[in-house]
């Protein structure tokens, strides 16, 4: 169970508005959902596991780099990387 602390509009580069969430007083605010998707296409356009896991270590490090607590990360890796 996650509840949501905060929203705030936002504004990404490439799509626009968004409607950023903020998971607890000390969490980052989260991405732009679309781009969010654009990372899980692109760990599902990779075809071996290997591949998949790569994939992974990088939009972790991107999302790292965003400020998103981890267990965001964790909720919305594994729901990609379940194959
Ligand atoms: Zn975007």
């Amino acid at each position: 169970m996650t509840a949501i602390f905060e929203t705030r509009k936002d504004t990404c580069p490439q799509h626009g508005e968004f409607e950023a969430r903020r998971f607890g007083r000390f969490g980052g605010w989260s991405r732009c959902p679309i781009c969010d998707q654009d990372l899980a296409k692109e760990i599902e356009a990779t075809k071996t596991q290997t591949e998949k896991d790569l994939a992974a270590e990088r939009i972790l490090a991107r999302l790292n780099a965003s400020g998103i607590p981890v267990r965001y990360h964790d909720r919305t890796l594994h729901a990609y990387m379940v194959s």
